[in-house]
């Protein structure tokens, strides 16, 4: 059976020796951070995470979602269950400001405890992800009314929040939505059209659903330029505020699915429903992209998740099977054969994952924190350049965290051999998860395209220049330093090569887009390459710092943050020079064979 530890260690060490948390206490809602009761939060949320949304994880998986000829939908068994205690721990509200009922702590530390409910269990933590969505959109766009109308009960997750924009024919490429609005005397709209794919768009855990819906007012412009953000409830409320008519919105099937089964994927009718516009006409994507961004960034933290379960479960397998001898002499001399964490290729594989998934949770919250510097600062400079890190990070940590979720579950599935193509060890669970990650929020060649062809000039490429100077200047500040010159020497090739393919994108991509096109996806990655190599440049300071300063009890995992670092240099970083020459190769090849060729 499979296990799972939430890494409250690591994040502990993450938060108060790399980010110094402590920093920041003069933003709102930091200072009741303190570093006791922050340790506190992640205890609480780790056991919530190990003994309540784990155990009915894959268990969730073999049952799935099932809906009644009656349009209703039951989620697995104790998932309502699980789900009552996660929603009465407040954990949807964490870090929701106090007025609408949650308790204003920083985003970082809802983000810190996020990485635990995702990997206990992630079909079942997306039903209040995407009420934390939800909740941001109408935040941020939502009238006074409309805030205290759905707020306080989504938050305290009575009611549940989903978001519509799929249509049949219609992903990507919003501008083809054709979902209807037609205004009413009484200021509402009657919604009519189809959307599909909507996760938690029908189930049994919520008095109430909050419908997001993007839809067309009748006479709109075509394209995105026409398109509006309604609040379509299940049940419409009553004067009192209480939910009351059933609103003309059904779930007319749930999709069958490769992974994530205990998430209800649905098919929804709106027919003649009772929506209210949220924010400006017209003005549907923006309000939407507030709930896109942050749910982006919660998919990158999905495929981090995936990864580091995958990875726990692949460490324990390898340390108890026994399987072949060590090329360098028996380690298990009294067993019939040695474990397989004697194998170096076993440990390459692990190394892999430790050092990417490590790395990528030090790159997720120092991003958060930036999501709440941008979002909490009282000074509009530093508002404004966390806001652009933010921006230019956002499809970079959804892209590169995904691809690598996946392709580190799938590393970790190899570890157990056969065994890992079973389904009682839970490995194959986590693949089969971890593939939706890639694709929704935002397919990854959708978000790598968003990095070169709008992120990067955004400004006149203000977010890059800075980020390209925080960690040239990281590097030149610790150069004399012997400890971490194996770092920085390795973090500034990465930076070197990233530059490079960055002029010559500017110098290339403006006369031909499609050399913007044929580059993207290894840009990304060698963006994230960069961006946690930076990470790992940070962490080995960090643990350098510790152990000069006597670490007592913490010397063995310093020493081992340091190895890590060192493996992530040595072997990973070294990948930039190979997407810099993909990326330097061009559209030319790519583009050169006839559609009837393929
Ligand atoms: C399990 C699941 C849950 C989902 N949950 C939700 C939800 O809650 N709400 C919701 O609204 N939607 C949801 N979706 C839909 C999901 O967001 C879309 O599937 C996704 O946006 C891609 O759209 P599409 O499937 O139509 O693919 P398409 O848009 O047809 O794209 C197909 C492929 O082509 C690529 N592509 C498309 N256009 C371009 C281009 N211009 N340049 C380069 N490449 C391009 C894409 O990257 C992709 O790889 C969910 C989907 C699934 C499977």
């Amino acid at each position: 059976m499979p296990i799972y530890k939430a890494p409250v260690n690591d994040t502990l060490f993450i938060l108060n020796d790399v980010l110094s948390l402590e920093r920041y206490n003069n933003l709102p809602g930091f200072a009741d951070a303190t570093g006791d009761m922050v340790e506190a939060i992640a205890g609480e949320a780790a056991k919530l995470a190990e003994e309540v949304l784990f155990p009915v994880n894959l268990s969730g998986d073999q049952e799935g979602c099932k809906r009644a000829d009656d349009a209703t939908v039951t989620t697995p068994k104790g998932f309502r269950q699980a789900y009552d205690l996660y929603r009465q721990g407040g954990w949807i509200g964490l870090a929701v400001p106090e007025e609408f009922g949650g308790q204003g702590l920083p985003y970082v530390l809802h983000t810190a405890v996020g990485e635990y409910m995702s990997s206990a269990n992630m079909a079942l933590t997306m039903y209040p992800g995407l009420t934390q969505g939800a909740i941001a959109a109408i935040l941020v766009h939502g009238s006074d009314e409309q805030k205290a109308a759905y707020l306080p009960k989504m938050v305290e997750g009575t009611w549940t929040g989903t978001m519509n924009l799929t249509e049949p024919h219609c992903g990507t490429d919003l501008g083809l939505l054709r979902t209807k609005a037609v205004p009413q005397p009484d200021g509402s709209y009657r919604i009519s059209g189809q959307k599909i794919f909507i996760s938690a768009g029908e189930h049994d855990m919520s008095e109430n659903i909050v419908h997001l819906v993007l839809a067309r007012i009748e006479g709109a412009p075509e394209g995105t330029k026409g398109i509006s953000l309604f609040i379509v409830p299940k049940f419409i409320l009553k004067d009192d505020g209480t939910p009351g008519e059933r609103n003309g919105v059904t779930c007319g099937a749930i999709e069958h699915k490769m992974g994530i089964h205990g998430n209800a994927t649905c098919v929804m009718n709106y027919d003649e429903a009772t929506g209210f516009l949220i924010g400006t006409e017209n003005k549907g994507l923006n309000a939407m992209f507030v709930m896109m961004n942050e749910a982006r960034l919660g998919v990158g933290l999905q495929g981090l998740s995936i990864a580091e379960i995958a990875y726990q479960n692949a460490a324990q397998y390898a340390r108890e099977r026994l399987q072949g001898r060590s090329l360098s002499g028996a380690k298990n001399p009294d067993g019939k054969a040695d474990p397989l964490i004697v194998h170096p290729d076993i440990r390459r594989t692990l190394m892999t994952i430790k050092a990417w998934t490590e790395g990528g949770r030090a790159f997720t919250l120092w991003t958060a924190l930036k999501s709440d510097i941008a979002h909490r600062s009282a000074d509009e400079k530093e508002r404004q350049a966390a806001d652009d890190i933010l921006g230019l990070m956002t499809p970079i940590l959804k892209g590169v965290l995904t691809d690598k979720g996946f392709d580190h579950a799938v590393m970790a599935q190899q570890v157990f051999g056969g065994h890992g193509y079973i389904e009682e060890h839970g490995m194959s669970q986590y693949v089969r998860d971890a593939r939706i990650a890639m694709i929704y929020e935002g397919a990854n060649g959708i978000q790598a395209l968003d990095l070169v062809g709008r992120k990067l000039g955004m400004n006149g490429g203000r977010a890059v220049m800075a980020l390209f100077k925080e960690i040239g200047d990281f590097c030149e500040e610790n150069r004399s330093d012997e400890k971490l010159a194996p770092f920085t020497k390795g973090l500034k090739k990465g930076l070197n090569d990233l530059q490079a393919s960055t002029m010559w994108f500017m110098q290339n991509a403006m006369a031909r887009p499609d050399n913007a096109g044929a580059g993207s996806t290894d840009y990304m990655h060698l963006f994230g390459l960069v961006v946690i190599g930076y990470m790992w440049a940070k962490i080995a300071k960090a643990a350098e710092a510790g152990l000069a300063g006597g670490a007592g009890e913490r010397e063995d995992f310093l020493k081992n943050k340091l190895v890590t670092a060192k493996f992530f240099m040595e072997r990973l970083m070294p990948e930039t020079a190979l997407r810099k020459t993909r990326i330097e190769a061009g559209a030319d090849t790519v583009m050169e064979l006839a559609a009837e060729a393929f």
